[in-house]
C-alpha cells in the first residue's frame, strides 16, 4: 500500500502547534447539532494529540459560505456541543489563518484544543490559494489530515497545507485508508461489489471501474432496471434511464472481457403504487406488467446473491438493492446485508460499505457495526470507488 506518515511517526509534540483538518460539518436543527457522528470520528486523533501535549488547532469547513463570512455558518455555533462530545471545554478562534490565530495560540498551553473559524469563509480555501495555505501554515508546526470525507477536494486546508508542513494521516483517516485498501486496492479474492441505488447515471464511473476490479458485480436498485431494459426486458413503469441503454450494454461487455460476472435480478418485487405496504407481488423479470414498478430484488435472486458472496473473501457495497425507505421494499437489502454481516463475523469476509443512503440502509438492517468498515464519507467514498486519486490523500503520500 502507498505509505503515509501517521501519528506513530510523530516525535515529541509537547507544546507544538498541530493544525488538524477534521470534518465538523454536522447536521443542525435550529441551533442544536442533531447528529454528532462526525464529532465522534475526530476524538481519537484529538485526544491523542492533546494527551501528548500538542496545542490542537482544528480546521474545518461548515456549510457552503463560498468565501463570505456568514454568521449562520460560523463554527462558533457548534463549539459548545463539540466540547460536550469531547468531554471537556474547547475554545473558539474567530479566524482560521493569520495573526488572530497566533494571538490565540499565545494564550494556549500544551494539550489545549481550539476550533478555528470555518475555512470556507476565505475565498482562497476552495481555490486552494497557495497564499492562504502559506498564512495558515504559519500557525502550525505540523499538519494532520483526519478528514477523509473532504479529501476529494483540493482545498487549502485539505491539500495545500500538506505541501507546506510535515504531514500525517490522523487515526480516522488511517483506518479509512486501510479499509479501502483492503477492499479494492489489494483485496483478497474473490471480490464482490454490490452497486445499487436509484440511477445508473450517478454511478457510471463506479460501474466502469468496478468491472475491471471485481469478480462479481451485483447490480440492484433502480439502476438494475436500466440494465434489464437494455437487454430487451419490459420493466413497465419502473424507474429506468432508457437513454442509457447503450451505455449499460457497454458496461456488460466490458465486464465480460474482464471476466467479471454481473448479477442482475431474475425475480423482482413489483407494485402498482409506490407507497408503504401496497399490494405487491413477486414476478419473474420477464413478467412485469406495463402498469407495474420494480421496487426491490426478489427472494430467489437474493438467495442466489447470498450464495455468490459466500464464495467471496471481500465485499464492497454502495447503494441499496431496493427502495428500502418504504416497506416492504427494504427486504432484499436487509437480507443480503445480514448475510454479509454474518460472513464478516465468522471471519470469512472483509466487508466495506459506504454512501449516504447505504449507511442509512445498513443501520436500518441493524448490521452497520458488524461490517468490517462503514464509511460515512459520501462524495469521497464514491470517487474512491471510481478509482480516482483523491487530492487530499495524494498530498499525504510519502515522497
Ligand atoms: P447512496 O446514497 O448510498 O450512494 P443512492 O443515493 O445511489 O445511494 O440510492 C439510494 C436511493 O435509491 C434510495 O432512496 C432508494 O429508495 C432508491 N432506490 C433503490 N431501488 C429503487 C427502485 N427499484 N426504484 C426506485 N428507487 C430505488
Ligand atoms: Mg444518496
Amino acid at each position: 500500500m502507498a505509505s503515509f506518515h501517521t501519528l506513530d511517526d510523530l516525535g515529541d509534540v509537547e507544546g507544538k502547534r498541530a493544525l488538524v483538518r477534521v470534518d465538523l460539518n454536522v447536521p443542525m436543527n435550529d441551533l442544536e447539532v442533531t447528529d454528532d457522528t462526525r464529532f465522534r470520528a475526530t476524538l481519537e486523533t484529538v485526544n491523542e494529540l492533546s494527551g501528548r501535549g500538542a496545542i490542537v488547532l482544528l480546521l474545518a469547513h461548515f456549510g457552503r459560505p463560498k468565501g463570505i463570512q456568514s454568521p449562520d455558518m460560523s463554527l462558533s455555533l457548534v463549539t459548545r456541543q463539540y466540547g460536550e462530545t469531547l468531554g471537556r471545554p474547547v475554545r473558539f478562534v474567530d479566524e482560521s489563518a493569520g495573526p488572530a490565530v497566533a494571538e490565540a495560540i499565545a494564550t494556549m498551553g500544551p494539550g489545549d484544543i481550539a476550533i478555528l473559524e470555518n475555512t470556507r469563509f476565505y475565498a482562497g480555501e476552495e481555490k486552494n490559494d497557495p497564499e492562504l495555505a502559506r498564512v495558515m501554515a504559519e500557525n502550525g508546526d505540523f499538519y494532520v489530515n483526519d478528514a477523509f470525507s473532504a479529501a476529494h477536494r483540493a482545498h487549502a486546508s485539505t491539500e495545500g497545507l500538506a505541501h507546506l508542513l510535515p504531514s500525517y494521516a490522523g487515526r480516522a483517516m488511517e483506518k479509512e485508508l486501510k479499509a479501502l485498501e483492503a477492499a479494492l486496492g489489494n483485496p483478497e479474492r474473490p471480490v464482490a461489489a454490490v452497486v445499487g441505488g436509484a440511477k445508473v447515471s450517478s454511478k457510471l464511473e463506479v460501474l466502469r471501474h468496478l468491472v475491471t476490479k471485481v469478480d462479481h458485480l451485483i447490480i440492484g436498485g433502480g439502476m438494475a432496471n436500466t440494465f434489464l431494459a437494455a437487454r430487451g426486458i419490459d420493466v413497465g413503469k419502473s424507474l429506468c434511464e432508457h437513454d442509457l441503454a447503450s451505455t449499460a450494454l457497454e458496461i456488460l461487455e466490458a465486464a465480460d472481457k474482464a471476466n467479471c460476472i454481473v448479477h442482475l435480478p431474475y425475480d423482482v418485487v413489483v407494485a402498482r403504487e409506490f407507497a408503504p405496504n401496497p399490494p405487491t407481488r413477486i414476478a419473474n423479470v420477464h413478467e412485469v406488467e406495463p402498469d407495474e414498478m420494480i421496487l426491490d430484488v426478489g427472494p430467489a435472486a437474493v438467495e442466489a446473491l447470498a450464495d455468490a458472496i459466500k464464495t467471496c473473501r471481500t465485499l464492497v457495497w454502495n447503494g441499496p438493492l431496493g427502495a428500502f425507505e418504504t416497506p416492504p421494499f427494504d427486504k432484499a437489502t436487509v437480507d443480503l446485508a445480514q448475510t454479509a454481516a454474518a460472513l464478516t463475523q465468522s471471519g470469512s469476509l472483509v466487508s466495506v460499505a459506504g454512501g449516504g443512503d447505504t449507511v442509512a440502509a445498513l443501520n436500518h438492517a441493524g448490521v452497520a457495526d458488524r461490517f468490517t468498515f462503514v464509511s460515512t464519507a459520501g462524495g469521497a467514498f464514491l470517487e474512491w470507488m471510481e478509482g480516482k486519486e483523491l487530492p487530499g490523500v495524494k498530498a499525504l503520500l510519502r515522497a
